[in-house]
Formats: C-alpha cells, structure tokens, sequence
C-alpha cells in the first residue's frame, strides 16, 4: 500500500533552491547485517522481533557531501529500505540534520518486482527534482531527473561523491535540470 506522500512546503530558506533525492544504501552507505571490522557506526535495528546490530559503513566524502549540497538543495532522503532501519542510520549519519526529508519504502511504488521512487508524487517540480540512485530501477519513471552512481560496498578509493559534488553545481545553473542531464550525456 503506498501512501500520498507530497512533502511539506519547501521551508523559506529554501526557496528557489533545487530539490536533491539521494538514495540510501549503496549510494551514500553500505551496511551488513553480519558482524564485520570494516564500519563507521552500528545501529540496532529490531527485526521480527529480535535486536539486531547493524554494522555501517559510509561511503568516503559522505560528510563533506552532505554539508556542500545542503547549502544549494534541498535535499531529501529517499529509501527504498525501511523505516525502521533507515531511521536510525540517518540518525548517526546526519547528526547536523542537513536532509530536510526523509522518504521510506513506503513512499515506493512496487513495479516490475522492485520499488520504483516516482518524483512526480513529491509535490515538487520536476524541472527542480534531481535524484541520485545506484539502481536504475528506482527511476524508470523520471529517468532525465537521475544522476547515476556506481553501487558502493567498500571501496576505500570511491571519489564518486565527491565528483558529485562538482557535477551538481554545474547543474544547479540551469533552469530545469533534465536539459542539464541530457546535455552531460551526449
Ligand atoms: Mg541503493
């Protein structure tokens, strides 16, 4: 069952800004859910009732990420995961609460056996409406609004955010981003 999920009225202070959809996992974190040394933070995650340790690891440049897009978008989480461990994460993630919103697998629609994130149900124009997604599925709706990241696991070297951030700026320059999208793949 999928909810009405417009978001609020963009704030004041973000008025005029464009608005930024990150995906979660693989994109600016990988967890596991079996014990590893190679993590930033654990969360506890209650899954079919029993307390489960999370073991996160972000992804290199998520801090810097997170604070140069927040100052230009307004930037909105949205996971195909669940509430209840997404919640947590974001939690430690972003301490500062840089990410105006956060969107859950049940904001998703199910299509073609995964979870579609449809950016005309935000309530934002699509024109202004980025999403960055390590799975191409999520945006098979709005494909002219995604930028496509490569999946992270652990790869110590990964600069992908922090090219992003360039990128974006670049982008934020023109008046409706799927003529900016279109222009970098040609
Ligand atoms: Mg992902």
């Amino acid at each position: 069952m999928t909810e009405t999920m417009n978001l609020p009225p963009m704030r004041r202070e973000d008025h005029g800004k464009k608005t930024l959809v990150l995906d979660l996992d693989e994109t600016l974190v990988h967890s596991s859910f079996k014990p590893t040394h190679n993590y930033d933070f654990l969360i506890n995650v209650e899954i079919e009732g029993r307390i489960t340790t999370v073991y996160v690891l972000k992804r290199p440049y998520v801090d810097r990420f997170l604070q140069a897009v927040s100052q230009k978008f307004e930037v909105v989480v949205f996971t195909a995961s669940l509430r209840k461990y997404a919640d947590p994460l974001l939690d430690v993630l972003d301490r500062e609460n840089l990410v105006q919103y956060r969107l859950y697998r049940n904001s998703c629609r199910p299509m073609q056996g995964g979870f579609v994130k449809d950016l005309s149900r935000l309530g934002r124009p699509l024109s202004k409406t980025i999403i960055v997604d390590n799975n191409p599925h999520s945006y098979l709706l709005q494909p002219h609004n995604a930028i496509p990241i490569s999946t992270y696991i652990d790869n110590p070297h990964d600069q992908e955010l922090l090219d992003l951030i360039d990128y974006l700026d670049n982008i934020d320059l023109f008046e409706n981003v799927t003529t900016a999208i279109a222009s970098r793949n040609t």
